[in-house]
């Protein structure tokens, strides 16, 4: 470098000739030349370069120099001047010397842009004024110790990083190994316990401390087990010999279960193929081994069920045209009972286009898309083969590919034909049911039930609402809902018709209630009946009750009991006054019989004796005389007839009279009791109207008892008739009566009369009548008489315009004519 800067011509550089130079850039530049260490100086505003041997490596083989030398820095380092232009820039301008460490300064060189650090102090460098002048660069391209420090720094960052995984792995490895239900462990080829995992430990509940450094087969773990010690040791030596050996032994856990284990021994090699370890392995395979016995067991079964079932099993599989559609089936597997339904006597592996029987494309397709589609299907479908209804579950088994349907069916014909049936006599029990729901709510009886102990409220109809009032009955015990029962026995009643069986008839049973809630109760009467509910298996599950109340019609009949009994009382009063008006009566009558006939004697002695006298027959007598004695006798007749008529009655009422009945043409009895009145009916002026009487009536009568009321009748007509007037007789028939009938057009009875003129010794007393004279007897007797024939005596009258006595009398029949 010297001698380049010698060469240099540095006057076309804002130095100027060498031989102007200061002596402080002299100086410096000689002090720059001779030193070993790298030293690069930037002098004057334009930062001009100059630098020394020890330098020129950092610029690289086809670097800047030497077109560095007498170059403005500024131009030389276009690459890094943002990173050391304003570290120079502080230097000139503050004159305070920096130092910079490794500093990272990537520079062209070598033809590409190198990473390179550096290690370098700018100082000022005064002038003779002592003005700052240049900056000078001492410098160590530390590229080389960077970049090993950081080869090394990755080297054991990498290491660092290689540890942890390894740590890691090995906590990972461990907890695997910690974790897994598996026994492990490792032993030396000697059989020596090196370690072994927690599963381990836990299944006899050992110490680590005890087994570590223990030969294998020496451990508590097989002490109760002397076979598996033996065999484990045979398994160690031969693994140590280098097999792998795995095989099954039971042993038995500290508890005295046992348990079967899938133990095996690993030997693990070296390079040179020497076993420096072998791992030991265990697995419970206990339950392994009950699930493959209960699976044999459960396939046995399976088979079974398969043989036995009643309902046809197949297992097909579905064949499909090129278009995937289902064209045929091969049977794979057939139950019995298949075989049975199908009568095809083991189809098994055969298609069911060999067996020359029908198919119905309905089961086809079906049967296809559960195999295409795995969804399975229930279904009752008829089959046009033959006609049948078949109740079909299909399904698909194995791999999809394989296309296999199982299908589970049952013919099921008879019972759609049953479950048919059975749904009309359901629709018709529904419409019975309803109408007997109706008639039981409407029911005017009351209906109750009633169930279990505590006789709770099931159902109640309208009626029974009606009479315990609207409360809350159903779901609840009878005293609950109606409490004012309890002390009343009705609970009672209930047990024992629920404990025997028994029904229960109350007869206008009383019993108090509220017929509103919280009323008084109030007593109604009932007749009810309490009848076992019985269901099922003639379990008695609760009781009915269902009756009337008949609280009007109590009420109502023990009225009537009591005006019963009033009149009871009265009709017995009224016969004892009538039993001894009767007796009383018939004493009269017979006092007024023997007065009668004691009369008449001596009413005949007068009459006689009148007789003697008017004859003359005891001498002459005088005009006036026989005037007097005309009187006498005409009062003695009058006396004598009253006096026959009273006994007459007196004979009747004493029951002494006898009839003789016959047979009496009514018009021949008519005019004969005409003839007897016509005189008195002349006398009066009144006309007698002949009697208007077929002869063909005939009454069956006494004829004298006939005459006797005609008599009297015709009598009376004429009596209580005024001259002038008009008696008349006429007579009618029915079936069974005739009647005659005695008209007047006389004075007429006052209709509130009417009633009593048959009555004894009656007579209507009046302005009209007291003229007449009279017993009040003739109709008494006169309906008696007829009465005692079988027939009846009435009247019908208006007063002043006449009457119609009306004498009915039983009418012979033709043949006793
Ligand atoms: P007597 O004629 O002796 O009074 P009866 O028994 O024959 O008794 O009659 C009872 C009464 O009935 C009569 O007194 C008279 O008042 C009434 N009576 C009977 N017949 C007639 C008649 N044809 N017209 C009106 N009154 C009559």
């Amino acid at each position: 470098m010297r001698a380049l800067c010698r060469a240099f011509d540095w006057s076309s550089t804002p130095l100027g000739p060498s031989t102007s130079w200061p002596q402080s850039l002299r100086t410096t530049t000689g002090m720059l030349l001779a030193s070993r260490n790298p030293m690069f100086l930037w002098w004057g505003p334009e930062l001009i370069q100059i630098y020394n041997d020890a330098y020129r490596p950092s610029f690289g083989a086809e670097g800047r120099h030497p077109r560095a030398l007498g170059m403005p820095g500024r131009e030389c380092w276009t690459d890094i001047w943002e990173v050391i232009g304003p570290q120079i820039e502080q230097v000139m301008t503050t004159g305070e010397a920096t130092w910079h460490e490794d500093q990272y300064l990537p520079i062209e060189r070598n033809g590409r842009l190198e990473d390179v650090w550096w290690t370098y102090s700018y100082s000022p460098v005064r002038d003779e004024e002592g003005q700052i002048a240049a900056t000078l660069v001492v410098c160590q391209e530390t590229t080389r110790r960077v970049i090993g420090q950081r080869e090394r720094d990755q080297l054991l960052e990498e290491r660092r990083q290689a540890e942890q995984s390894l740590r890691e792995s090995e906590a990972r490895l461990r907890a695997i190994y910690d974790g897994t239900y598996e026994y492990i462990g490792l032993l030396a080829p000697d059989g020596t316990l090196l370690d072994t995992n927690r599963a381990s430990l836990e299944f006899s509940d050992i110490p680590r401390d005890e087994v570590i450094g223990r030969p294998f087969p020496d451990t508590p773990w097989f002490s109760n087990t002397p076979r598996a010690a033996e065999a484990i040791r045979d398994a160690v030596r031969r693994a140590a010999a280098g097999e792998f050996v795995r095989f099954e032994t039971d042993i038995h856990a500290p508890s005295g279960e046992c348990r079967t284990f899938d133990l095996s021994m690993y030997p693990v090699r070296d390079e040179k193929g020497d076993v420096v370890l072998i791992v030991p392995e265990g697995r419970d395979v206990t339950e392994r081994h009950r699930a493959e016995v209960a699976l044999r067991e459960s396939e046995a079964r399976y088979r079974a069920l398969f043989e036995s079932l009643d309902a046809g099993l197949c297992v097909v599989e579905m064949i499909f045209s090129e278009r995937n559609e289902p064209v045929d089936c091969r049977f794979i597997e057939v139950n019995p009972a298949f075989m049975r339904q199908t009568g095809l006597a083991d189809p098994s592996g055969k298609l069911r286009s060999e067996l020359g029987r029908g198919w119905d494309e309905y089961w086809m397709q079906t049967y296809g898309n559960v195999a295409l589609t795995g969804e399975p299907i229930r279904v009752e479908a008829p089959t046009t083969v033959n006609g049948r209804w078949y109740d079909v579950y299909a399904f698909r088994i194995g791999q999809p590919g394989d296309r296999r349907v199982a299908v589970l069916f049952n013919d099921v014909t008879a019972a759609r034909t049953a479950n048919a049936e059975r749904e009309r006599l359901l629709r018709a029990l529904e419409v019975e049911r309803s109408r007997l729901e109706y008639v039981f709510k409407q029911a005017p009886a009351f209906l109750a039930v009633l169930r279990g102990s505590e006789h709770v409220f099931a159902l109640a109809n309208d009626a029974y609402f009606r009479l315990v009032g609207k409360r809350e009955l159903i779901g609840r015990p009878l005293l609950e809902a109606l409490p004012e029962l309890a002390e009343q026995g009705f609970k009672d009643l209930l047990d024992q018709v629920l404990a025997t069986g028994t029904p229960y008839v109350g007869r206008e049973m009383s019993v108090r209630i509220s017929r509103t809630p919280g009323a008084e109760p109030e007593e109604r009467f009932l007749d009810f009946v309490y009848l076992p509910l019985v269901e099922g298996d003639d379990e008695r599950v609760g009781v009915i009750a269902h009756g009337t109340d008949v609280t009007e019609q109590v009420l109502a009949r023990r009225e009537v009991e009591r005006l019963f009994d009033l009149e009871q009382h009265a009709r017995t009063v009224v016969e004892e006054a009538y039993r001894l008006a009767e007796a009383a009566n018939r004493a009269k009558s017979q006092f007024l019989a023997v007065m009668s006939h004691e009369l008449r004697t001596p009413l005949n002695a007068i009459g006689g004796y009148a007789e003697l006298l008017e004859m003359g027959i005891r001498g002459p007598i005088t005009a006036e005389q026989r005037e007097d004695l005309t009187r006498i006798q005409s009062s003695q007749r009058h006396l004598l007839g009253l006096i026959n008529e009273v006994l007459n009655y007196a004979k009747l009422e004493t029951g002494t009279v006898s009839y003789d009945i016959c047979d009496v043409v009514v018009r021949e009895s008519l005019v004969a009791a005409e003839s007897l009145v016509a005189p008195q009916a002349r006398a009066k002026g009144i006309t007698l109207a002949t009697s208007e009487c077929p002869p063909d009536v005939i009454a069956l009568a006494d004829p004298e008892k006939l005459r006797q009321i005609l008599v009297n009748l015709l009598s009376n007509a004429v009596k209580f008739t005024d001259s002038g007037g008009r008696v008349g007789m006429s007579c009618s028939t029915d079936d069974r009566h005739v009647r005659i009938h005695i008209s007047d057009t006389g004075i007429g009875i006052p209709a509130d009369k009417l009633h009593v003129i048959f009555d004894p010794f009656v007579q209507v007393r009046g302005d009209l009548a007291r003229r007449h004279e009279g017993t009040g007897l003739g109709l008494a007797i006169s309906r008696d008489l007829a009465r005692a024939m079988g027939g009846d005596l009435t009247v019908e009258s208006a007063l002043r315009e006449g009457s119609t006595f009306t004498l009915a009398l039983p009418r012979a029949t033709p043949t006793s004519a």
